[in-house]
């Protein structure tokens, strides 16, 4: 393991980071969810990990994050192994479905908290936090609270907020569950210009197969706990692996 992954320097690289899960195995009690995965993510792709719900996807990010150490297999970040990392060490950010912003703090300083956390001052820390929000457009709403904000709003906040500690991968949950479905077109644009600006390794999971056919540059289909297939979205359409894939990505739901 490279002391670079033990401490990591500030700023962070977003580029030419690559994602590799090896024979990931993961219990829960005597229930398999995740059976033996293997998947190897490009640096700079956005992949979508696609299944119907409780087949794995969630558990499989919060593995590759760090929260939920797997029963057994290796993932690697950029090459190094990063078991016992803790999600700042392994240079992920996360966006879950529910934003979880302060809500007492102002929008500005939602997103200089990290900074400041990562020992960068206040100043500098409120600089770069108004960067990120002209990046996401919200730096008109730097001042305001959380609760004063849309569902969309806050969504970019918490982009906003996820990017500015420069994670080397962005993974996002469920991302646009919450908005309603022409907002969550708008943020689904919006997160794919980001996405292709910084050139990061993104990892997003859905359960909605239209949301990652239009997306993402490759998509893994989920089922059990195992990949069904990993391929582009036309492959996909075109030749699925497995009638599970045929009928998952051919079906509206
Ligand atoms: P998805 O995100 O695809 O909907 P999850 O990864 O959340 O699926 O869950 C996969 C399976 O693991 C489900 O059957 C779920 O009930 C189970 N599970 C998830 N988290 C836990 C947990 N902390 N303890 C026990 N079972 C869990
Ligand atoms: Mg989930």
């Amino acid at each position: 393991m490279t002391d670079t992954l033990r401490h990591p320097p500030a700023p962070r690289p977003v580029t030419g980071s690559a994602v590799r899960f090896e024979k990931i195995r993961h219990r829960f009690g005597a229930t398999t969810v995740i059976d033996t995965l293997d998947l190897t993510i490009e640096g700079g792709e956005l992949v979508a990990l696609l299944g119907p719900s409780g087949c794995g996807k969630s558990t499989l990010l919060r593995i590759l994050a760090g929260l939920q150490p797997q029963t057994g297999g290796t993932v690697t970040i950029g090459g190094e192994p990063v078991d016992g990392l803790s999600p700042r060490q392994r240079g992920v950010g996360i966006v879950f479905q529910n934003y979880a912003l302060f809500p007492h703090m102002r929008v500005l300083a939602n997103v200089a908290y990290g900074l400041e956390a990562n020992g960068m001052k206040r100043a500098a820390a409120e600089r770069r936090a108004m960067t990120m929000l002209e990046r996401v457009r919200m730096d008109a709403f730097a001042t305001r609270h959380p609760r004063e904000l849309s569902g969309g709003q806050q969504q970019r906040v918490a982009l906003a907020r996820t990017l500015a500690v420069e994670p080397r991968i962005l993974l996002l949950d469920e991302p646009f569950a919450a908005l309603d479905k022409s907002l969550r077109l708008d943020m689904q644009i919006e997160i794919r210009r980001l996405q292709r600006e910084l050139n990061i390794t993104t990892i997003m999971v859905t359960h909605d197969q239209e949301e990652a056919m239009s997306m993402a540059d490759r998509v893994a289909v989920l089922h059990q706990g195992r990949l069904e297939q990993f391929a582009a979205p036309t492959d996909l359409y075109d030749r699925p692996a497995t009638p599970f894939v045929a009928g998952f990505v051919g079906t509206a739901n």
